[in-house]
């Protein structure tokens, strides 16, 4: 079963690749994007994602984090102090680790649905 070429271009992105030929790096920084792919050239850059990774981010990760937090607040032996700053590092980390996953993935697939002309 071949995968169509919109689920290849989000794959190539959530690793952080170019979503065109998945050599080149999507990103310059943490969440800059790169003007353009640095192996085949493609104007990824162009491709503006805007607010969807965060809301994307939030919408995933504020399920698991309602649930930790109900989770944590039934363990009352453990001190209030370390359920928060373990809820609190988990959520900090969790976004810093999907949030270029996610931006990477959106902007795929995004590059997938663009107009050929
Ligand atoms: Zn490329």
């Amino acid at each position: 079963m071949a995968l169509s070429p919109s689920l290849i271009a989000a794959l190539r992105g959530l690793r952080g690749r170019c979503p065109a030929c998945g050599r080149g790096r999507l990103f310059a920084g943490y969440l800059k994007q790169a003007p353009a792919c640095t192996a085949c050239g493609a104007a990824t850059g162009e491709i503006e994602a805007e607010d969807g990774p965060p809301w994307l981010t939030v919408l995933m990760l504020g399920p698991l984090l309602a649930a930790l937090t109900f989770i944590a607040a039934r363990h009352e032996a453990w001190p209030l102090w370390a359920r928060l700053a373990g809820l609190g590092a988990f959520a900090i980390l969790a976004v810093l680790i999907l949030l270029p996953r996610i931006k990477g993935a959106l902007i795929g697939v995004l590059w997938g649905m663009r107009p050929r002309s």
